[in-house]
């Protein structure tokens, strides 16, 4: 895992020294001495993580990462603060700058590279995240992503097995978050899994339980492995901070904690998270968006011609049947012609909701084109897909098409084509062209009716 990391300093006897530690580790790294040199690299080539220093002439490090985080083109990456000061009103300043972490100088060797591997693998996720999620914004669908922007209170997760300690951090976060506090570790891995939760926070001494242990845990369950994770350590307890953010935990704040720092560092992961999640919920969109016909919700071609695939390999391989029903809407075309175009979509759109209520969950329905649908049965032979044709035939004929938005009551008829595996029919093409002939039988024959393919 390498990555391209930007040093910011004013003194080059510090940008050297962290170069050279990070060069040893095979990162990339790119330099600037003043603010707007690293504000102009950062929007001019790819960059990962930023290391900056607070204290520069010109533009201080607090505004620097003020300025990168206010522009939607740099607020993703990462930034370190690297300070002198190790006062928590700078810690403070920094977080509410936007910076996601920070190092004290002089610079432990062994803290650098581990926070910027962390954050490297971090950034990573969201950078495949977002990637995904232009996409979407390409095709005109999404608003762009504001890191900033955060709905309600946070959700959090205390697992702190002390009283004092407990109430202590309750009260410093109830000005943003609500926080639910448990003390048995094991209940806590169940609730972090079960209810929506936006953190959680870690505070344990080792005495009556592993911090680390559970963090690993939470790491692995599928469902808690991109849950921010903050860790409440002891000074210079090095050993455990390492080996946290080796596990993935997110971040960590040594005892006795300061409640603005807390506060600053829950804020921000809380909105790291909710950014990723929504991020996420963008991708899956987009996905849906792919596969799904937008007139009717039903699946589209795409997805019809993906599935057919997966589907006829699947019952070849265990001999089971697999049937596909081709059905065609009679004389959509005088539809459109008699009364317009937007009643034809009516027709089409109850016509789907009869199609989608008259098949099983386990079955395949799409719409394959213009007034066409296609239903794919697995475990389905030829009598049962024959009765199954038949009922949605006559659902669709029996009842009177009534047409909310027109006032229209409209009569309408469709002619179906099944086809089955297992009659000689090797591929999914000649499945679907098998039923297409039998639709075409059903058109000739009179239409309205049902007519299966010539075992
Ligand atoms: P047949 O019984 O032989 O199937 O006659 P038909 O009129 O249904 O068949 P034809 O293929 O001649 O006409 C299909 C019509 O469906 C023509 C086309 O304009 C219309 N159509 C296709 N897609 C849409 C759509 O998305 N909305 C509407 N309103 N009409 C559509
Ligand atoms: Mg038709
Ligand atoms: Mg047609």
């Amino acid at each position: 895992m390498t990555a391209r990391i930007l040093v910011v300093d004013d003194i080059p006897a510090n940008v050297k020294l962290l170069e050279a530690r990070l060069l040893a580790e095979y990162f990339d790294v790119l330099t600037a001495q003043d603010g707007f040199k690293a504000l102009e690299i950062a929007l001019a080539t790819h960059v990962d993580i930023i290391l900056l220093d607070v204290m520069m002439p010109g533009m201080n490090g607090f505004e620097v990462c003020e300025r990168l985080k206010a522009d939607q083109r740099t607020a993703h990456i990462p930034v370190v603060m690297v300070t002198a000061l190790d006062q928590p009103a700078d810690r403070v300043r920094g977080l509410k700058a936007g910076a996601d972490d920070f190092l004290t100088k002089p610079v432990n060797d062994l803290q650098l590279v581990s926070r910027v591997k962390s954050l490297v693998r971090l950034k990573m996720l969201g950078d495949e995240l977002r990637l995904r999620a232009e996409t979407a914004r390409t095709i005109g669908m999404e608003e762009p992503l504001r890191l900033d922007a955060m709905e309600g209170p946070g959700q959090v997760l205390l697992v702190d097995s002390r009283a004092s300690s407990q109430e202590r951090i309750v009260k410093a976060l109830k000005p943003v978050a609500e926080v639910t506090a448990m003390s048995d570790p094991q209940a806590a891995l169940f609730e972090a899994a079960e209810d929506p939760i936006d953190m959680v926070i870690i505070n344990g001494t080792g005495d009556d339980y592993d911090p680390l242990r559970l963090c690993a845990q939470l790491r692995l369950l599928e469902r808690t492995r991109f849950l921010p994770l903050l860790l409440v350590t002891d000074l210079g307890d090095e050993d455990a901070i390492v080996r946290a953010l080796d596990l993935g935990v997110n971040d960590y704040i040594v005892r006795p904690i300061d409640p603005n720092e807390l506060v600053a560092r829950t804020l921000t992961q809380i909105k790291r998270k909710r950014y990723n999640d929504r991020l996420r919920t963008n991708v899956r969109q987009t996905i849906e968006l792919a596969v799904t016909d937008g007139l009717t919700g039903l699946n589209n071609r795409r997805y019809l011609d993906n599935q057919l695939k997966v589907m006829f390999t699947r019952a070849a391989a265990r001999s089971r049947a697999l049937s596909l029903c081709m059905i065609d809407i009679d004389r959509f075309k005088q539809v459109n012609d008699t009364y317009g175009h937007d009643v034809g979509d009516e027709v089409l759109r109850e016509f789907a909701r009869r199609v989608r209520s008259t098949v099983r969950g386990a079955d395949l329905a799409c719409r394959y084109g213009g007034e066409e649908f296609v239903v794919v049965m697995p475990d389905t032979d030829a009598i049962t897909a024959a009765a199954i044709a038949e009922r949605l035939r006559a659902t669709i004929e029996n009842a009177p098409f009534v047409l909310e938005r027109s006032g229209l009551r409209l009569s309408i008829t469709a002619s179906l084509g099944i086809a089955t595996n297992l009659q000689g029919i090797e591929t999914p093409e000649q499945l679907l062209k098998q039923a297409d002939r039998a639709l075409y039988a059903a058109k000739t024959g009179g239409r309205n009716r049902v007519v299966a393919a010539a075992a």
